[in-house]
């Protein structure tokens, strides 16, 4: 065991605050990665907040990481110290049921394993994520990043980025197709330029009249503010296909009704509170509503080459590790651009 910092929710209504604990060792198969920057994450405010009801105290989130190999185990032919590289959201799965054998990992039948707030498969212990100094991973879950890219803006794209691409390749969104995409925090500014970068028409929706701007330069064709009644009219039953990325409630209804017959709608936001569908707005155009859960470790690889090959990172803003709840709170303001990246190299060593 070695010892660790990090800060860490120790109840649904703490702030996060400095916490020191300790990791494992290597073990044959592990990677010790010391961490340089860590993306926050809606889902890290959804889970120490314990809106998901499932978190376990204490809850040290991040799962956006690059970082440094400093250790390999016996085993480990994959990577070396002083590799750069990252880690999403998954750090293990069972590997042996068909959704592992086909790469798709967090569909795992038995349970993936979260990066945190989820239960190591071999000693039992719960995991704890990037906003942290240290982190020990399975080599089968660790990704190598593009030496081309910033590593701090490459962060974001092991959720975030993972989480937009996935449902877009799937959905084979490309050319000829118009596609929506709503909500600009961090997922749906990936969204918007991985779209773009698919070769789809490309039109952003938001809240915000503040982003209109940064969605073109961020290759959105157009932007539609979804508080504008008359404006969403226009749209109505013009999409191909839309990328719902809202972390709150919101009318989800006024979205399908921009489908045109036989669109999807993919859900990727994990609001809390359920999603009312009038059976309507899918009957009456053969419409689909559909979700999808991060991506598998081989689709996130795929993602990263991606991202190196067309110079994709995420639009950041570098924040010191205590200032996380003034991010948290700006997060819930919608007012993100796009991405905050916790620089670890400000995470001060705790006493005790
Ligand atoms: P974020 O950066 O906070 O962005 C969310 C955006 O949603 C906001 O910037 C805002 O964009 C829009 N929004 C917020 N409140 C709204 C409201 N009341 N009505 C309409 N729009 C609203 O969050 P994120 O990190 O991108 O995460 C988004 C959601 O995806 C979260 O729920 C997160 O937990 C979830 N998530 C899911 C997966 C998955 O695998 N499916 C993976 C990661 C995250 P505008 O200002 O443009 O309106
Ligand atoms: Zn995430
Ligand atoms: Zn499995």
């Amino acid at each position: 065991m070695f010892a660790c910092t990090g800060y860490a929710a120790t109840a649904a209504e703490a702030r996060l605050a400095p916490f020191s604990f300790t990791r494992r060792d290597v073990r044959p198969d592990d990677v010790q990665i010391e961490i340089l920057y860590c993306g926050v994450c809606h889902s890290d405010l959804h889970q120490a907040r314990n809106e998901w009801h499932n978190t376990v105290y204490p809850c040290v989130p991040g799962h956006e990481i690059v970082g440094r190999v400093v250790e390999t185990g016996g085993n480990v032919t994959r990577f070396r110290a002083g590799d750069l590289v990252g880690v999403g959201c998954l750090v293990d799965s069972c590997r042996e049921c068909r959704n592992c054998r086909d790469g798709l990992e967090q569909y795992c039948e038995v349970g993936f394993v979260g990066t945190y707030n989820g239960r190591d498969r071999q000693d039992g212990s719960i995991t704890y994520g990037g906003y942290s100094s240290a982190v020990v991973v399975d080599q089968s879950f660790v990704l190598k990043v593009p030496g081309n890219l910033d590593p701090a803006a490459v962060a974001p794209l092991l959720c975030a980025g993972i989480t937009t691409y996935s449902p877009l390749r799937h959905w084979k969104v490309g050319p000829g197709q118009r596609v929506g995409i709503v909500g600009l925090g961090g997922l749906g500014h990936m969204g918007v330029k991985f779209a773009r970068a698919f070769g789809a028409e490309v039109v952003l929706f938001t809240t915000s009249a503040s982003k209109v701007e940064d969605g073109l330069r961020l290759g959105a064709h157009e932007v539609v503010l979804s508080r504008d009644a008359d404006a969403m009219a226009r749209e109505a039953g013009r999409f191909d296909f839309i990328l719902d990325a809202v972390a709150a409630d919101h009318d989800i209804n006024a979205y399908l009704n921009l489908l045109k017959r036989d669109g999807t709608l993919v859900q990727v936001g994990a609001p809390e509170e359920k999603l009312p569908i009038a059976a309507f707005s899918l009957i009456l155009k053969r419409r689909s509503f559909a979700g999808s859960l991060i991506g598998g470790i081989p689709e996130t690889q795929e993602m990263l080459d991606f991202c190196g090959t067309h110079g994709i990172t995420a639009d950041i803003e570098m924040i010191r590790m205590d200032e996380i709840e003034d991010a948290y709170a700006r997060m819930l303001r919608s007012d993100v651009k796009y991405r905050f990246v916790i620089d670890m190299a400000t995470l001060q060593p705790t006493a005790g």
